[in-house]
């Protein structure tokens, strides 16, 4: 890769360093997301850019599991992840690795730290640990242990990895500057005892080595050249630096950091996700209105609308929120080529065709795309009795509204021309059915007659149709920042999903899970990769046809 094709400040440092052949000119990269939940669309961003940049520079990415808090993390969510990463389409060949893996090599690092000088066991509470540390405003002081031998410590920390002492008795830490301006540096812990058996290493360790220090010495042991992160460890580019100073290393990582993805409307916070989950407010960590890459995989996103969508969001520093229009954009134009069209009706209105022979069934010829020939057509059963869409029959209609009135005409896709002769209502004054007439010169494409009306609409033949669960769904939040809400109950919208009957055209009873269509005039859906089977056919509506969101959320972020 050439300066000239750099699009953002970290392909460009990355250009510079293979230029001037830094490491060699080698580029390693690693995304190191911690097991205690599922990956959302803000791990996309930071997939994307790990990845990326590996792979433009013919340089090569870990997937490394962060695993060094037992007591919250699981191998559902290992499994889930590598699910996750690999759908969206990155492959980490044999570099999946875990801190884990490394406890050994950390822990002879630690050793080497206390004998060098540079760490000390503290035996402090937590809680004078935290006042002898000081704040942002007034230095932190030495600890009374800060003076202990290496010997000492030594001797300590061996005994703490023996499982000698109890949780919280002592910790090791690193000896660096109890009054510098930088809080990371005011002898931060390396290692605490835990006395919980670890999801891979079982009761090997009752002692565990802390984020920084941990994160900082496996980017040295795999060799990683450049360290991407959020910005919210700006504050521990020191430390990092601190450690790598201290131990050998075959390349020289160096970290760099951009913003967040924050997404309007999503939730973007895995405390929150799990609450959503554990509380059953949604079906799941994969439920389709979470921005999970596991609950877009099932809404139907494509993987490629999210890649597309991180490299329209770049690389940067700034913080901003991104509207979810860009997604949905993202999504649309991949599956405007991709996706076959069929007719779906989502809330039947019976139509008769009192003109129409009652066992006559003639077989209409569809587009299965407008703009892609090679996919060539289908056949579909027209009948006397039709559904088409509730909401394309209005009894008294403004003058404008160019579907179906009493008296008025419509073409019908792929069909006829009809026009509504009579409304029939229930005893309630629900309209139930119309009574219609076609118009037998104007069958779509070779009919005789030149009437031309302004308004087409889909249909479905009832006797031929098929029934469907469709589920409708909405933005899951009222918020457009969810995650700075007090209580997450008072955020949810209580139409986030909608489950209709709906009826489809007789092709789509093939369908087969994650296939994606798009229903004329309704919209893309896909069905269901959990629920939907032969017996039971079931669609998630991805997206919408038209933008619903952009003029909602311009109002919500304009805001504030
Ligand atoms: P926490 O640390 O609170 O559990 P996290 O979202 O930071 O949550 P990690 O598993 O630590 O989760 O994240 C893995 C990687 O993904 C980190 O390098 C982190 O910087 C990056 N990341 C997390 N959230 C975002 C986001 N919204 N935008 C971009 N990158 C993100
Ligand atoms: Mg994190």
């Amino acid at each position: 890769m050439n300066d000239n094709q750099a699009t953002d400040f970290i392909r460009q440092i990355v250009a510079d360093d293979v230029a001037s052949k830094r490491n060699g000119g080698e580029v390693v990269t690693r995304f190191p997301p911690e097991p205690n939940g599922y990956l959302h669309i803000g791990h996309a961003k930071s997939i994307c850019i790990n990845f990326g940049v590996a792979t433009e520079n013919g340089g090569s990415t870990f997937l490394r599991f962060d695993d060094t808090n037992p007591a919250r993390e699981s191998e559902e969510y290992v499994e889930a992840i590598k699910r996750d990463v690999k759908w969206l389409g990155y492959d980490w060949g044999d570099r999946l690795t875990h801190a884990s893996d490394y406890f050994e090599q950390l822990y002879a690092a630690a050793e080497a730290l206390i004998e060098s000088g540079n760490a000390y066991v503290d035996s402090l509470s937590a809680e004078e640990i935290r006042e002898y540390r000081g704040t942002l405003t007034t230095v932190g002081k030495d600890s009374p242990y800060r003076s202990r031998s290496a010997e000492e410590s030594l001797d300590l920390f061996r005994r703490m990895r023996a499982g000698e002492f109890a949780d919280g008795e002592h910790v090791l830490r690193a000896r660096i500057e109890m009054a510098s301006p930088n809080m990371n540096l005011r002898d931060p812990t390396i290692y605490r005892i835990r006395h919980v058996p670890h999801q891979r290493t079982g009761d090997q360790w009752c002692i565990y080595p802390m984020y920084d220090f941990t994160h900082g010495l496996s980017d040295a042991f795999e060799g990683v050249t450049h360290s991407l992160c959020t910005l919210e460890f700006e504050d521990h580019r020191p430390l990092y630096e601190w450690f790598l100073e201290r131990v050998p290393s075959k390349h020289e990582p160096k970290q760099y950091e951009f913003s967040r993805l924050n997404l309007a409307y999503a939730m973007t916070s895995k405390r929150q996700l799990n609450q959503l989950v554990e509380e059953d407010i949604v079906s799941g960590w994969d439920d389709p209105r979470l921005a999970t890459l596991a609950g877009m995989r099932r809404r139907g996103y494509p993987a490629a609308a999210i890649r597309d969508f991180c490299r329209r969001v770049g690389v940067t520093k700034k913080e901003n929120t991104i509207e979810m229009a860009l997604l949905e954009n993202s999504i649309r134009e991949i599956l405007g080529h991709e996706a076959p069209r069929r007719m779906a009706v989502m809330r039947p209105l019976k139509v008769v065709l009192t003109n129409y022979p009652e066992d006559k069934v003639e077989r209409m010829i569809a587009v299965n795309h407008p703009n892609r020939p090679e996919l060539g057509g289908r056949e579909i059963a027209f009948s006397r009795d039709l559904y088409i869409e509730q909401d394309d029959f209005m009894e008294e209609a403004p003058r404008k509204f160019f579907r179906l009135k009493p008296g008025g005409e419509v073409r019908l896709r792929f069909g006829y021309i009809i026009r509504c002769d009579e409304v029939v209502k229930d005893q309630q004054g629900n309209v139930i059915e119309l009574r219609c007439s076609y118009d037998p010169d104007t069958r779509s494409g070779t009919g005789t007659s030149d009437k031309k009306v302004k308004g087409t609409i889909h249909w479905v033949s009832a006797a031929h149709a098929v029934s469907a669960e469709v589920r409708l769904y909405d933005r899951m939040f009222l918020d457009a920042k969810p995650a700075a809400a007090e209580d997450i109950h008072d955020i949810i919208n209580p139409q986030s999903l909608e489950t209709v009957n709906a009826r489809l055209e007789a092709s789509l009873a093939d369908s087969v899970p994650e296939q994606r269509w798009q229903f004329e005039r309704l919209g893309y859906f896909c069905a269901d990769a959990v629920d939907h089977s032969d017996e039971r056919l079931v669609f998630n509506r991805i997206v919408t046809l038209r933008d619903s969101w952009a003029k909602l959320e311009k109002a919500a972020l304009s805001a504030d």
